[in-house]
């Protein structure tokens, strides 16, 4: 990756997602950017910058437009290109990530759905005209966008939309050579991850149940988003990698497990 250059929206500490995807690409050779929410994380994603080489360290609330455009133009004219973007946003309202999804509230949809799905829509948007050459752009997903998981209920719904997102801009993109491309990621103990009500419940299940019989950790998305943003993956777009030690392909527990 030697010459490349990737923006990274989504580091909050050195558990995110965000960051283990940096930490594979820096090791590459990447030069990367980084954008954080607000200045308490600014805060913790300044190091964490450093220590992958980089002071290119912009603050970013998707919520906030003109934050937005506000990294894109500094792209531009401190790189005046851009190779990869890596996209680890989500957020709603911890009251609702537990219940029925019957209950989400109206103010609750709108604000997940702009945050989690919409703004990667928004970034690629303005990514896209930084790579004129080609490009990469990934993002993260999660397995309760097409089965039901038990509390996720508004982020599946957002993240059906983020999944269906990959693919249109896949399709939109793909004439000027930029690639699109999501993982689904097992459950992970992040900030993020923590707000789902049983949290620990789902994490163990997996677990147990997963074909490898145990969770991903942020290294092994780390090598996925590596390959997802290299040329080593230069063939594939608008697809959902499955990093989730192999729980998607299972339909119930085997039942040597739960008799214990
Ligand atoms: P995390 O808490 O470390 O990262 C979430 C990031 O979203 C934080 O950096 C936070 O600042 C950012 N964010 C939230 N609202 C924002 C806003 N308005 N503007 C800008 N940034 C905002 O947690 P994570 O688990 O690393 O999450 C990264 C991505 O991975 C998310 O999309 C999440 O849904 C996805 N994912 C997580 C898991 C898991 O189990 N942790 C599994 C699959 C997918």
């Amino acid at each position: 990756m030697a010459g490349r250059r990737g923006l990274v929206m989504g580091v909050a500490n050195d558990h995110s997602i965000a960051y283990g995807a940096a930490r594979a690409l820096a090791a590459q050779g990447a030069q990367l950017a980084f954008t954080y929410q607000g200045e308490a994380l600014g805060k913790r994603v300044k190091p964490l910058a450093a220590g992958l080489g980089s002071s290119f360290v912009l603050p970013c609330d998707v919520e906030d437009l003109a934050s937005l455009d506000a990294v894109f133009s500094a792209v531009k004219e401190l790189w005046g290109g851009l190779d990869f973007l890596i996209h680890c946003i989500a957020f709603s309202d911890k009251a609702e990530l537990k219940g029925r999804y019957a209950d989400t509230s109206r103010a609750n949809f709108q604000r997940t759905m702009l945050v989690s799905a919409f703004s990667f829509t928004e970034a690629a948007a303005r990514a896209a005209p930084l790579m004129p050459a080609g490009g990469a752009m990934l993002t993260l997903t999660f397995g309760g966008s097409s089965r039901v998981m038990p509390n996720y209920n508004v982020m599946g719904v957002a993240k059906a939309a983020l999944e269906a997102s990959v693919r249109y801009l896949a399709a939109d993109f793909g004439p000027q050579g930029v690639r699109v491309n999501a993982i689904s990621a097992g459950p992970v103990r992040t900030l993020a991850g923590a707000g789902i009500a049983d949290a620990r419940f789902m994490f163990n299940f997996q677990k147990a149940h997963a074909p490898l019989r145990r969770t991903v950790d942020i290294d092994d998305v780390g090598g996925a988003a590596l390959y997802l943003l290299s040329d080593l993956s230069s063939g594939v777009t608008g697809e959902i990698h499955y990093v989730d030690a192999g729980y998607n392909i299972i339909s119930m527990p085997h039942p040597d497990d739960m008799r214990g």
